[in-house]
């Protein structure tokens, strides 16, 4: 009994030691970086700012909406 007692109670010294160990070598996963912002894009006739999802693109510009590119070929074709 006290053979086994002891075998136990050295097994879970090793366990514990080893745990510790595997957290010292392998630390926690870092966070994970905040997802980055949409890229912004300014419209070309109001100067308000859209992500680039939302943005209509023409000629290299971006536009809030497909009115304002319509409006803004036509002003400067
Ligand atoms: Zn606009």
């Amino acid at each position: 009994m006290g053979t086994l007692f002891r075998l136990l109670i050295i097994a879970a010294i090793i366990w514990f030691i080893y745990s510790l160990i595997r957290r010292a070598i392998s630390p926690p996963q870092a966070q994970n970086p905040l997802p980055s912002a949409p890229l912004m894009h300014q419209c070309a006739q109001c100067g308000v700012h859209i992500p680039e999802g939302e943005s209509t693109q023409s000629q290299g510009r971006f536009f809030c909406c497909e009115a304002h590119r319509d409006l803004y070929l036509q002003q400067k074709p």
